[in-house]
This record gives C-alpha cells, sequence and structure tokens, in this order.
C-alpha cells in the first residue's frame, strides 16, 4: 500500500485569475482551433467541445445541431448502420463513432464505404486500463489508419501515453467526475478531474498525442477550467442533455408544470437494463452509474450558445483571444479553504 500525499484538484477547488486583457468584446475571441494530430493525417477545424456519447446526449438530432456551430458530436454506440448511413454527409466530418470492445468493428465494417465520411472513430471502455483495450486500439489503428481515433477512458499520465502510442490520438481523461456516474462511491477509484488533466495532457503533449477532458463540467466555468488545466477537448454530458434533440423521457409535474427529462448513466441499472437484456454479469457487476431527473431544458442550441458564450467571457478576462490560449493565460488559484496557495 502506498499513500500519494500530494493534493489532487477538482473544479471546484479552483477559481481563475483574472488578467490584464485587450479584448473587450466576447465577439473578438475565436473558439475554433485547427487540429493536427499524431497518427491520423486528416485534420479537424472547429470549436473543441464535444457531446458524450451517452444515450442520452450524443444522438444525431444532437449532432445535427452542435455541428451547426462546428462543435463535435460522439454518437451513443447504439445506432445501427441504417441511421448512421442516413446522416447527411455534410455534418459527418463533425461526429465521431462510438465503439467498444464488446461490440468490436462490426459497425464499422457495417458502414462499407460510407465510412469514409466520418473523420472520427471512439473507442469507449469504462476502465482504460487493461492489456486488452491497449491491443483493441492497435488493431482499430492498424484497420483505420487514417481515422481520428479517440480512446478511454484513463485518469493518469502512464496510461495516456500507452493509448497513444497504441495509436490513439485523443484520449478521453476522467474515471468518476461524471454527474450520473456512481465509480467513486461503488469502486472508491478515480482522480478529482483538474488534477487528471493537467497531469494527463502533460504527458500527452510530451509525445505528440492529445487529451479530451470527459465528465464532471457542471457549468461553463468548468468548461473554462478544463480549457485552463491544457485539455484540448472537452466532453459535456449532463450540460448537453435534457433538450429536444437529445433522447430521454420527459415528464411534467401536473400541479406546477414543471418539466423533467431522465438522464441515466451509461453503466447504470436502467442503460444496462435497456441494451443488455441477457443480464451477463449481473451476479458479480455493481451499477455504477444513476438515474437523475434534470430540468428540461428547450432547444440544445440555446444551451450550446450559452456555453460558449461563457468560455468566451472567460477568454476576455484572462486576455486569450483563442481557445488555444486560454491555458497559457490561466493561473489557477485554490479555493474552498484547501490550501492557500496559487499554482501554475
Ligand atoms: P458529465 O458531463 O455528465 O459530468 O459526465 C459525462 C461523462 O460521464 C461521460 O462522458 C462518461 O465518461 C461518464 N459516464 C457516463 N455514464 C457513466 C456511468 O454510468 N458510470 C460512470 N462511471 N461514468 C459514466
Amino acid at each position: 500500500m502506498h499513500i500519494e500525499k500530494e493534493v489532487k484538484y477538482d473544479f471546484s477547488d479552483v477559481l481563475i485569475k483574472p488578467k490584464r486583457s485587450y479584448y473587450t468584446s466576447r465577439k473578438e475571441v475565436d473558439l475554433e482551433r485547427k487540429f493536427k494530430f499524431k497518427w491520423s493525417d486528416l485534420s479537424w477545424n472547429g470549436i473543441p467541445v464535444v457531446a458524450s456519447n451517452m444515450d442520452t446526449v450524443g444522438t444525431i438530432n444532437s449532432a445535427k445541431v452542435l455541428s451547426k456551430h462546428n462543435t463535435l458530436t460522439c454518437l451513443h454506440k447504439f445506432h445501427n448502420a441504417e441511421e448512421l448511413n442516413k446522416i447527411p454527409n455534410s455534418i459527418k466530418k463533425n461526429i465521431a463513432i462510438t465503439i467498444g470492445i464488446a461490440e468490436g468493428l462490426q459497425i464499422l465494417h457495417e458502414l462499407g464505404d460510407n465510412i469514409k465520411h466520418f473523420n472520427f472513430i471512439c473507442i469507449d471502455v469504462a476502465n482504460g486500463y487493461t492489456e486488452q483495450f491497449s491491443d483493441f486500439i492497435k488493431q482499430v489503428r492498424s484497420e483505420f489508419e487514417d481515422k481520428i481515433i479517440i480512446a478511454g477512458n484513463v485518469c493518469t499520465p502512464e496510461m495516456t501515453e500507452q493509448l497513444i502510442l497504441s495509436g490513439a490520438d485523443i484520449v478521453k481523461v476522467g474515471i468518476g467526475g461524471g454527474s450520473a456516474c456512481l465509480t467513486r462511491n461503488v469502486a472508491g477509484v478515480g482522480i478529482p478531474q483538474l488534477s487528471a488533466v493537467i497531469d494527463c495532457s502533460d504527458a500527452a503533449h510530451g509525445i505528440g498525442g492529445m487529451v479530451m477532458s470527459d465528465g464532471g463540467c457542471t457549468c461553463s466555468g468548468d468548461i473554462s477550467k478544463a480549457f485552463g488545466a491544457n485539455a484540448d477537448f472537452v466532453m459535456l454530458g449532463g450540460l448537453l442533455a435534457g433538450h429536444d434533440e437529445n433522447s430521454g423521457a420527459i415528464t411534467e409535474n401536473k400541479i406546477t408544470g414543471e418539466k423533467t427529462v431522465e438522464f441515466y448513466g451509461m453503466a447504470s441499472s436502467t442503460a444496462l437494463d435497456k441494451y443488455y437484456s441477457d443480464k451477463k454479469g449481473k451476479d458479480y457487476k455493481a451499477s455504477e452509474g444513476k438515474l437523475v431527473k434534470i430540468p428540461y431544458k428547450g432547444a440544445l442550441e440555446d444551451t450550446l450558445l450559452d456555453l460558449l458564450g461563457g468560455v468566451r467571457s472567460t477568454c476576455t478576462y484572462i486576455g486569450a483571444k483563442k481557445i488555444k490560449d486560454i491555458s497559457k493565460c490561466t493561473t489557477f488559484v485554490c479555493v474552498n479553504n484547501q490550501l492557500n496557495n496559487v499554482f501554475v
């Protein structure tokens, strides 16, 4: 047994210190960034805010809205090839097809020639620490060498490096921080998200890879903090859920008229019952996600523009003209009385 005594931080443990800025209007801020990748020869130009591959978030209807603003959607993995083929080609560049080890490459093969329109493949497992996962990334990279591969989740630098060296262009970083996640309670496992992103991005950038901070953003300020911590992409679940374009049952309170929407973790019993009727592993697996009811939020586009407006606001406070400058312009201040020091 070993204890690491260095304090690790979550988004709520810090604030970003304001700095002298030349920018007075949010309009002056450019949130688009041009990306080149370690393995894929494709480049991608867009706003690196990403809809999570949860079935209540990463839907085709969400992708249609998010793509208009050049943001990315990782579709959930339960779409079939027919549904994927019907997506207009113009938005496929802003979409990642998600697969897991269990499903293998089947859906990618079923897409046939149409796969050429999609830029991204997202390989998503709850625990990215197995040898089997690294081997699977190698297999996907060798068969789809031109694609931009996103893979995760992990939350430590060594494993970030391993996934990149196995063929991932972007590593999804985050274990236990999701709003519908119970891993920290059920398994006691995880790393506070801000520190995970700082440590993993340092490792990834050192070898030409990138990271996507995944989970734990509760407001636009947290998205800015993730970029401040040097995330190249920021993935959102709960913040982009609860809209007309997501799936998720809407209920209306007959007395107050208040509407709520179901949002659940992909490892919750709700999701497992929906997609895995054979109940394989029910004797030894615990559910690591929960079902929550979140307020109904209306049109996804309004929420997206609010969130991006928040990030623009951060930029004007710290003197960052471009999204890539956020980390260079960020000094985090510890709050919540944990430590009275300033770092980064
Ligand atoms: P949020 O933005 O809602 O805080 O977090 C979204 C992320 O939570 C997802 O992208 C995914 O990585 C993670 N997640 C989704 N469902 C589950 C679950 O059932 N269990 C766990 N441990 N994590 C989940």
